[in-house]
């Protein structure tokens, strides 16, 4: 690509790394910067710069953060009766917002894939282990994602709370609320379908 400047070539270019971003809107967000937003580029290179170097995973839970314990695991208020299993970061900050959930996390940092080298050392399950074995857990929420390898994960994971005695449970994926039978893609239906749980008035 020729701009005249090579730092602008570096810029555009180290920008595609982002999701979603390709050559367009990497030269429109380089542009934008330089003509109109310097002080915020100026902030944005120093948070990049600090979190790349800084953020690294909670020694307990495994979620991103730049101390030895993350503030979630710190919390002296939150329940530690009730832990919470997700994929990933992003599905924790999901249900942190989403929810009025109060207990405790582990982030798989993945899924079981054996296909990818993904297997449960890779996914911290010693650690998972040592946590249930600390005997305060009493329930698991197995909130991995809905996909072949998530419900694989899912079964795994409430074995391993069984056999600590750990009420595993899952969240229920189905009928989004407001929706129409008719509307719901098969694969959610026939889900919601297979894991009807109880009828409570
Ligand atoms: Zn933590």
């Amino acid at each position: 690509m020729t701009n005249g400047s090579r730092l602008l070539g570096e810029l555009i270019d180290a920008l595609r790394c982002l999701p979603g971003v390709g050559a367009k809107s990497a030269q429109r967000m380089a542009f934008h910067l330089l003509e109109r937003e310097r002080q915020g580029g100026i902030r944005l290179a120093s948070a990049l710069d600090s979190a790349m170097r800084d953020v690294g995973n909670c020694t307990r839970c495994r979620n991103f953060s730049e101390t030895d314990v993350c503030t979630l695991c710190a919390s002296a208020t939150r329940d530690r009766h009730v832990l919470c299993v997700v994929e990933s970061p992003s599905d924790l900050a999901a249900i942190e917002q989403a929810t009025g959930f109060r207990g405790h996390y582990f982030v798989l940092l993945g899924r079981l894939s054996p296909l990818d080298g993904l297997g449960p050392e890779e996914l911290g399950l010693p650690l998972l282990v040592e946590r249930l074995g600390e005997g305060e857990v009493e329930e698991m929420i197995i909130a991995t994602n809905p996909t072949v390898e998530g419900e694989a994960t899912a079964h795994y994971l409430a074995q391993l709370a069984r056999q600590h005695k750990v009420q595993p449970s899952r969240l229920a994926h189905g009928v989004p609320l407001g929706g129409e039978l008719e509307y719901v893609d098969s694969g959610t239906l026939s889900h919601a379908f297979g894991t009807r749980s109880e009828f409570r008035e």
